[in-house]
């Protein structure tokens, strides 16, 4: 453990130290969200110290969000899951002082396998369906490439779940689907009927609505500073792009839209253009 972590634990041991009686609790609601977890598809959260003006992060030359105030800044990085384990880095520029590396270690995690039966058209596709693809996913880059301010502040990134049901622990899941090797699965699955509404994970501008090939009905929330939610194969789309939201506003409702085995809401979390997995995001 960190010397400043221990010293900030034995701190707070000393401030809540309670009467021999009373069971200790977890201090679950004091952990900072996202939750750090350096590993491929997790976020690293990485100390830049004090700074009067907020400091410039990339990765790689994606921008990062960094979040904080002049006396402690951090940079949160997401990781791709397709990042191989081991030593990277972040480069660093504050206001006056000469741009610097900052080396942090990607710790290995072992994703399962799933299989899953779908509708052929979604496996194996036609022509028409491929260019389809195709200029969607040009699309979908423009908009991936979202990065907008002010950012979030760092005590207002914990998401509220867009729709209530029992999750999914699939992120990260190497998926085949009809026999057939795809893409990992890059957000959380939560099961819930048909119609159930789906709300905002956080306050959000809407940057692009759309009926996409494997997401089906699609609504992309911008947050700020790169974080940006992706919310899928919905029956019904209620907002349109440029709308405000506030935390908890309807953005449309569950469905089965797309390539999907049966209603559910996929939801996935960008930040610095990468999926990383929404459970870090939410408190429980
Ligand atoms: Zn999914």
């Amino acid at each position: 453990m960190p010397l400043h972590r221990r010293l900030f634990l034995s701190t707070l041991a000393a401030v809540v130290a309670a009467p021999a009686s009373a069971k200790p609790k977890p201090n679950r609601a004091h952990t900072a969200l996202p939750r750090a977890l350096p590993v491929p598809g997790g976020v690293a959260r990485i100390p830049l110290g004090a700074a009067a003006d907020r400091p410039v992060a990339r990765a790689a030359d994606i921008p990062l969000l960094v979040v904080g105030s002049p006396s402690a800044w951090t940079a949160l990085v997401g990781i791709p899951l397709a990042t191989t384990p081991g030593p990277a880095s972040i480069t660093v520029e504050s206001t006056g002082a000469a741009a610097r590396d900052i080396a942090y270690t990607v710790q290995t995690k072992q994703y399962r396998e799933q299989r899953l039966s779908v509708d052929g058209k979604h496996v194996d596709l036609s022509p028409e369906d491929e260019a389809r693809f195709e200029r969607e996913r040009a699309h979908q880059a423009v908009v991936r490439a979202t990065f907008s301010r002010p950012e979030p502040s760092a005590d207002a990134l914990a998401m509220q779940v867009p729709v209530p049901g029992p999750r999914s622990s699939s992120f990260g899941l190497r998926r085949v689907f009809n026999g057939q090797p795809r893409q990992p699965h890059s957000g959380m699955d939560i099961a819930a009927g048909v119609g159930t509404p789906v709300r905002s994970p956080l306050p959000a501008r809407v940057i692009d609505t759309g009926d996409y090939f494997f997401n089906g009905n699609t609504v992309w929330l911008d947050h700020g500073g790169g974080l940006l939610t992706l919310h899928c194969h919905l029956s019904a789309i209620d907002v349109n792009p440029g709308d405000l939201l506030h935390k908890g506003d309807r953005l449309g409702a569950v469905g089965a839209t797309g390539r999907v085995t049966g209603p559910h809401l996929h939801f996935g979390v960008m930040l610095n253009r990468t999926m990383v997995d929404p459970a870090l995001f939410l408190r429980a």
